[in-house]
């Protein structure tokens, strides 16, 4: 009766499961824990076989002798039944390679099916499992049914050991735990055959696994059900501590967000699920980080293996996929990162994989870069650079402004001057804006610079009034955050008012790409400033970014004509005088930048542009250089004359 009692509570233990696994399903695709499943409905049928059995050998009721048979064998099975499950279990997540799962699933399968074929066969045979009255007295049925599950499990234990050091430390500890148990089970059911043992354990471990596989659904993707960024954190915590070899790659989806905008979200998210599957069924571990960027994590492949997965993944988006009848392709930016480096940490690696795919958006010109020993450089130097930005805009006298005279080419008077920034340190040197720029947008320090340079030119400004009535302007380049900001065009326009700088004395240089990403939103403070009396230029023009709708609808006092424009010495410099006789028509004062040679400089005048700068006239300058270029009244430059006005 204890047996019975053992069984029933079992039983709406492994129930309960079923249900609790049914219902807090959240998408239908198949997982990893489907398997699970299958052990719980193998268990379920076990027990109510073996509820039954037991039953009936206790006289609750009574059976017909074929039907006490057909229980007892159909009972015996169903014990083959749930170990073969549980062990198919601990393979499918142990074992990497697809292939030696697949034929192990179907080796244990077709034995399975075999002894369960010959057992049914008994019934009318009579061999293998021999009945004295209704109970079954001998015969080698259940005996082959043991040593078969004896087998399953010694298959399991190898795939496990062969694993072992490739799969966590939680999973080790379960896959042994269950092992274990079911070994002790059919040990004492051999000995005693009594099945207390295996009722029992079989659903404690259920319930045990349950848990764990519960907990894991936090670590997988609700959308794709592929791990997500904490397991993928976890599995490179776990390769970094036990200092495995692997390749690790992040995929970027291009332009996704198009992909949203224009087929709306839910195509999005269909896409995103076939490429998740698509990345599963590669040979590495895929996982999805956030939003269109996944990661696949290989034990470390040979060159040819790399070029042949980065090759197959970009192939097959290229061909895209069906989705609600559109043909969607798309291309993929792939970050390598290979193990071991020098410094191994998981957040290192996952700095690494980041910084190499910001390197693949920042130039563009490759879609799949490997972080080599160029990057870990490029990223030292970056994080190198970052310290001294910090240290920047605490000690301001780091942060060093040079300035650039403009020519007025009539008569080669210093007409204007351009303030450009530059960080100095006592290691690293002086640093040109076109490092820390773009490094200080991205951790939101350039306001600070900004307000810090606009500072340093009000000084100059006011502690020099024979520069302000010599010069017409200097002009400051701003980035696209100060020009949104109101606040930040609040603290600007104090700064000149407490040097009681003249407004017009001022102007701000904005680029055309900034212009583009912060068109709208600038509206109200571009206002402010101009109601203030600060003008605008238009930087870098030229470079691809401005329509010539925002050139008329936005009041640039002056067009910055970029150099490359003016290099460009193809077919005479047409594009030059294209341009410049665009400018001319819309009665727009224009500047040609990066006038190096004599011959740019006889271009720029013949396409009738009078205020030029560049090498040619001067590199940018100190302060105090600058200063001496006003206080001589004749300057001498290495080359040429500029005369002050
Ligand atoms: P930009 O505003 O277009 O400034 C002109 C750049 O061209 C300067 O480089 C200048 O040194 C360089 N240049 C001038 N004439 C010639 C020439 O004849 N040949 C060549 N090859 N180059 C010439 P720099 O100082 O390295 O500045 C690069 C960029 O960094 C600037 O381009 C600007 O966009 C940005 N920048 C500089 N200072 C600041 C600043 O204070 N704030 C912000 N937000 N950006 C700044
Ligand atoms: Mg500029
Ligand atoms: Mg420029």
């Amino acid at each position: 009766m204890e047996l019975i009692v053992a069984e029933v509570l079992s039983l709406i233990i492994v129930s309960s499961i079923v249900f609790a696994h049914k219902y807090s399903r959240r998408s239908r695709e198949k997982t990893k824990e489907d398997s699970l499943l299958w052990v719980t409905y193998t268990s379920l049928a076990y027990l109510l076989f073996s509820i039954l059995f037991h039953l009936q050998l206790a006289g609750i009721f009574r059976l017909s002798l074929p039907m006490t048979r057909f229980l007892s064998i159909i009972h015996t099975i169903s014990i083959g039944a749930f170990i073969l499950m549980w062990m198919l279990v601990i393979e499918q997540w142990v074992l990497q390679s697809k292939q030696v799962l697949s034929l192990l699933t179907k080796l244990q399968v077709t034995l399975f099916c075999l002894f369960s074929l010959a057992s049914m066969a008994d019934l009318f045979l009579n061999r293998l499992f021999q009945f004295t009255g209704s109970r079954l007295s001998s015969g080698i049925g259940v005996p082959s049914m043991l040593l078969l599950s004896s087998l399953y499990i010694l298959i399991a234990m190898v795939c496990l050991v062969v694993r072992w050091r490739s799969i966590t430390v939680f999973s080790r500890l379960l896959f042994s735990l269950i092992i274990s148990f079911l070994l002790l089970s059919l040990l004492f059911f051999q000995l005693f055959r009594q099945p207390y043992l295996l009722a029992l354990s079989n659903s404690f471990i259920l319930l045990l696994s349950y848990l764990v596989w519960q907990r894991k659904e936090l670590t997988l993707d609700r959308l794709t059900r592929i791990p997500n960024y904490q397991a993928f954190y976890d599995k490179l915590v776990h390769t970094t501590l036990h200092k495995e070899r692997i390749t690790l790659l992040m995929v970027d989806i291009e332009n996704f967000r198009l992909i949203n905008e224009r087929y709306g979200t839910s195509v999005g998210d269909d896409l995103l699920k076939v490429f998740a599957t698509f990345l599963k069924e590669l040979e590495g571990e895929a996982y999805r980080l956030v939003g269109n960027r996944f990661a696949l994590i290989f034990p470390h492949l040979t060159h040819n293996e790399l070029v042949r997965q980065v090759r197959s993944i970009r192939s097959r988006t290229a061909r895209g996929w069906m989705i609600e009848d559109i043909l969607l392709t798309f291309y993929v930016n792939i970050a390598i990162v290979e193990t071991p480096l020098k410094l191994n940490t998981a957040d290192e690696l996952v700095e690494s994989l980041e910084f190499t795919l910001s390197a693949i958006k920042e130039n563009r010109r490759f879609s799949v870069i490997i972080f080599n020993q160029k990057l870990i450089h490029l990223r030292q130097r970056r994080l190198e650079i970052l310290s001294v930005l910090r240290k920047a805009v605490i000690d301001t006298s780091r942060v060093i402004v040079h300035y650039q005279p403009i020519i007025d080419v009539r008569d080669n008077r210093i007409l204007c001057a351009e303030a450009l920034m530059r960080l100095q340190d006592d290691r690293l040197g002086m640093i040109s804006p076109g490092e820390f720029i773009p490094l200080a947008e991205q951790v939101g320090l350039i306001t600070k610079l900004t307000e810090i340079v606009v500072d340093k030119v009000c000084t100059l400004l006011s502690d020099h009034q024979a520069l302000g009535l010599a010069l017409s302007h200097v002009s400051i380049n701003i980035s696209a955050e100060d020009l949104v900001s109101a606040e930040v065009a609040q603290r600007l326009l104090q700064i000149l008012r407490r040097h009681k700088i003249d407004s017009t004395l001022i102007r701000f240089e904005v680029t055309e790409s900034m212009l583009l990403s912060s068109l709208k939103s600038s509206q109200d403070t571009w206002k402010t400033y101009q109601d203030y009396g600060i003008k605008f230029l238009l930087d870098d023009f030229g470079t691809g970014y401005a329509n010539l709708e925002t050139l008329v609808e936005r009041p640039f006092s002056t067009i910055k004509i970029d150099r490359s424009a003016v290099s460009n010495s193809r077919n005479q410099y047409q594009l030059l005088k294209v341009i410049a006789g665009m400018l001319t028509a819309l009665d727009k004062e224009m500047v040609a930048e990066g006038v190096e040679t004599e011959e740019q400089l006889a271009a720029v005048k013949e396409a009738g542009i009078t205020n030029v700068q560049g090498y040619y006239f001067s590199k940018p300058v100190s302060e105090q250089e600058f200063l001496g270029f006003l206080t001589e009244s004749v300057c001498v430059l290495p080359k040429h004359r500029i005369v002050n006005g």
